[in-house]
């Protein structure tokens, strides 16, 4: 028999001071391991849960490994259970993993996002028994040992059962984490379930939280996500991506080829939906009109947002590749900003309501910005630990040229408003290419990573001259897609001509020589 230990969290003295300090203490999860016996009474493994939506498991180890031959690399099943006024989930997920390295690996690691916050996360069990003999969850990272190596081009199934406990979104710091958490009117599933880590340069890729930008990184995955909502007021809606079937109080996810998989819940949602000419359907979900009054008259912030988000997704779509799917979700979220993931990205309540009325806000400019992460993020992938400027600086660019296309007269506003008001002075401040580890606030990093990210790609665009720079982004996102890649690919794909032409600016502002 094994026992299973609650993860605990330590927070040296976290009585004594603020949340903000809470916040930026360094994770100390303790290391809880557990070796799992590989012989299991006939009795208990009855009592182990079945998943009957999984393909029938293979055989544990060694399996016909060339039938692994087209199939994604990771396949996720779901079977979710929501207690809604208790805000608590219980999570069956079964993963399907195929080994794409050139390795044998007698390690999986998973990244287990919610376990960077204390309580958030119980670990029930790992399944199979025979193909996992033990496993260790450090922080967020949680690593299986295999009973024999898995080989390249093999696949392997695990099963993880868990609990999730949600925090309720608090103002300051912490809030900023609200995409997982719920409020007294809606629940936020973001960075809630287990996601394989990349393997590169033979090692598992898993960085230490810190509360200045995100800190994931994770390939692109299946996933087939079927939640069933208890003890919910009356005409709960779900917000989520990927084709949606419905029966009852539950609801069924299909969602190819996304790095995760994001949704939100609420009784108050109203949904507003725009198609845009490609026939994506855009929607909003949305705590009513959010009407602001002004000179010309009242404007509803929810159509401003639904207009903004379509024209954007239009614009991206003909500049970056096709949108490839026909339905992309925002949700207004009720912690203190925006927040991306695949298909699905959050704007925050705050935006709404101090909302002007008019494109010059951060309503619209947030609304965009996050459109454009799923080119810039769930497209093409980067390390968003060691290098956030792939996708944040290109995102807050994109926030520009669209402004450039449907408000050009908002373009000096944008650029006073947004980025000079900070970076004022152009030539100083951090590197573009620093880590989300080299700041000590926020603003900080913004400043460096988006804005400065944003006057170097203006600089850039200004040498190659605007077609060559578009054409650039474009054969960057198609030779990304799928992928995660790192500043090389994106520079490897200039002339050596127009790198002459750049060095100048990389030196300036990434300190390349
Ligand atoms: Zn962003």
């Amino acid at each position: 028999m094994f026992r299973l230990y609650p993860v605990i969290l330590i927070f040296l003295a976290a009585c004594s001071i603020n949340p903000a300090q809470v916040d930026a203490i360094p994770p100390t999860a303790t290391t809880v391991r557990v070796i799992q016996t590989t012989l299991v009474p006939t009795m208990d493994r009855q009592m182990q849960p079945i998943n009957t939506m999984m393909p029938a498991p293979t055989t544990p180890m060694n399996p016909a490994c060339e039938s692994t031959a087209g199939l994604p690399a990771v396949q996720h099943v779901v079977n979710a259970t929501v207690d809604y006024e208790g805000h608590q989930v219980a999570v069956e997920q079964a993963i399907f993993y195929i080994n794409e390295t050139a390795t044998p690996l007698s390690t999986l690691v998973l990244d287990i996002e919610p376990n960077r916050l204390p309580n958030a996360f119980t670990l029930s069990s790992v399944t199979p028994l025979e193909t996992v003999t033990s496993y260790e969850l450090t922080g967020r990272r949680l690593t299986l040992d295999l009973a024999q190596p898995l080989e390249p081009d093999c696949g392997i199934d695990v099963t993880l059962n868990f609990g999730l406990r949600l925090p309720v979104i608090e103002r300051g710091l912490s809030g900023f984490t609200g995409y997982f958490g719920y409020s007294i009117r809606q629940m936020n599933l973001g960075h809630w379930l287990a996601v394989m880590a990349v393997y590169e340069g033979d090692e598992w890729v898993t960085h230490n939280v810190v509360p200045i930008g995100e800190q994931t990184v994770v390939d692109i995955a299946d996933w087939d996500i079927t939640l069933t909502v208890n003890n919910a007021p009356p005409n709960m809606i779900v917000a989520a991506p990927g084709t949606m079937t419905r029966d009852g109080a539950t609801w069924r996810f299909v969602h190819p080829n996304a790095r995760e998989f994001a949704l939100s819940m609420s009784p108050f949602f109203n949904v507003y939906e725009q198609p845009t000419v490609d026939d994506v359907n855009v929607q909003l979900y949305a705590f009513g009109e959010n009407t602001v009054n002004t000179a010309a008259g009242a404007v509803s912030g929810s159509q401003q947002t639904l207009t903004a988000a379509a024209q954007a997704l239009e614009m991206y779509s003909d500049l970056f590749g096709a949108y490839p799917y026909d339905r992309f979700v925002v949700v207004q979220g009720d912690f203190p900003d925006g927040m991306e993931f695949s298909d699905l990205v959050f704007v925050s309540d705050r935006w709404f309501e101090i909302n002007s009325g008019t494109a010059e806000s951060f309503l619209t400019f947030i609304t965009v910005h996050e459109v454009s992460h799923q080119w810039w993020y769930a497209r093409v992938g980067n390390d968003q630990a060691l290098n956030p400027w792939l996708d944040e600086a290109l995102a807050t660019y994109s926030e520009y040229i669209y402004y450039e296309e449907f408000f050009p007269d908002s373009t000096n506003w944008w650029w006073d408003f947004r980025v000079n008001q900070y970076v004022g002075d152009r030539f100083s401040g951090n590197r573009v290419d620093s880590t989300v580890y080299q700041f000590a606030s926020i603003r900080d990093y913004i400043n460096a990573v988006y804005l400065r990210g944003a006057l170097m790609l203006d600089d850039l665009r200004a040498v190659l001259e605007t077609e060559a720079f578009f054409d650039w982004l474009r054969r960057y996102a198609e030779a990304g897609e799928g992928r995660i890649v790192t500043p090389d690919l994106f520079w490897s794909l200039l002339t050596a001509e127009q790198l002459a032409l750049v060095a100048p600016i990389r030196q300036e502002y990434l300190g390349d020589s």
